[in-house]
């Protein structure tokens, strides 16, 4: 049987898990880190955790989780579209069931009281940790001291006077003791999460009005991420690339009831129009929104601002449509209308 005293711990990537988690392998303790994924969290460079703290790391996908909770957040969204007490909760109630499978003892992260208003007040802390099932195993190590005592500690599994005492916004004790360790680079705080991006929101919030019950799929938030988003009708939206590197990103992401618009004579961007229902349309009206799209796209090739027809050529993923339309680019103001 084995003696080793194993935590689980909660790896955002941002300075604070890492000062948690070493905290934790100073009481000789071995820390497996676990990093939850879902399309709305951004990856980082996980060197650090090499780099800092030679540790474990398991990424685990709840996206199948974080939808149900996305949809219907029991707690509530944040300023956007973020359920972050219902996220919270879900990650916890997850990295329990690791600590289980793992025979680990304990659950850390790197929450610091009073550091986010919506999540790490004192009862919100309690709530989470309650609502998981696991609120006896989760200790928040930098901020040990102002939360009440948990089996670990009164078990001495952890010496709870080697925990810390911090609390608020300021983050000059969390620096500080980086430099202690010898922590150079980090990761900004947190951060990373779309939903908490008010443009994101906004695109989020438009690709709800179009599908049902959020059967979405990766690729629908990835392309949340790249282009201009216009919103043709409840069925149809267009993203148009920014740039080459969006470009690349919107052709990675074209899919069967896609098609791709893009103009052979004039330089412009890539565009992808989606289309989000099986209804079965008319074709006049799939014509009226090729139109459209060609439009708002001829708008972002370079002769898009003088009175020249611009050709765009569409086509579909399994190329049985291919079309080349010559048209006159709409105005600014006709543009801001479709706008997400
Ligand atoms: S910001 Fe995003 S990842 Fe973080 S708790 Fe909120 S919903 Fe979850």
């Amino acid at each position: 049987m084995s003696h080793i005293k194993k935590a689980i711990a909660l790896f955002s990537g941002g300075l604070d898990s890492i000062l948690a988690v070493k905290l934790i392998l100073e009481q000789n303790i071995e820390v497996i880190g676990v990093r939850f994924e879902t399309p709305f969290i951004e990856s980082y460079c996980d060197h650090y955790i090499e780099q800092y703290l030679g540790i474990s790391l398991i990424k685990k996908d709840i996206s199948n989780d974080f939808k149900k909770i996305l949809y219907n957040p029991r707690h509530g969204y944040g300023k956007r579209e973020n359920p972050c007490i219902d996220c919270r909760i879900l990650m916890f109630r997850k990295a329990g069931e690791l600590m289980e499978e793992e025979k680990a003892l304990l659950i850390i992260s790197g929450e610091v009281l009073g550091q986010r208003p919506m999540t790490q007040n004192k009862r919100m802390l309690q709530l989470i940790s309650e609502e998981s099932g696991y609120a006896n195993k989760i200790i928040r190590p930098l901020s040990a001291l102002l939360l009440p005592e948990t089996d670990p500690e009164k078990d001495k599994i952890i010496d709870r006077l080697k925990l810390l005492d911090i609390q608020g916004r300021s983050r000059k004790r969390q620096i500080a003791l980086a430099e202690q360790w010898g922590i150079k680079k980090y990761p900004t705080p947190a951060g990373g999460c779309k939903l908490t991006e008010p443009s994101f929101a906004k695109r989020l919030n438009e690709l709800m009005g179009k599908i049902t019950n959020m059967n979405y799929h990766k690729g629908d938030i990835d392309l949340l991420k790249v282009g201009r988003h216009f919103s043709l009708n409840k069925e149809f939206k267009l993203v148009v690339g920014r740039n080459e590197n969006e470009n690349q990103k919107i052709i990675s992401l074209f899919q069967p009831q896609d098609y791709l618009l893009s103009s052979q004579y004039c330089k412009g961007p890539v565009s992808l129009l989606r289309r989000y229902t099986d209804l079965d349309d008319e074709v006049m009206e799939v014509e009226t929104v090729l139109d459209l799209a060609s439009r708002i796209v001829a708008r972002y090739c370079d002769k898009g601002h003088s009175s020249d027809l611009v050709d765009i050529v569409i086509w579909s993923y399994d190329k049985t449509f291919h079309q080349t339309r010559y048209v006159q680019s709409f105005s600014d103001s006709i543009i801001q209308h479709y706008l997400i």
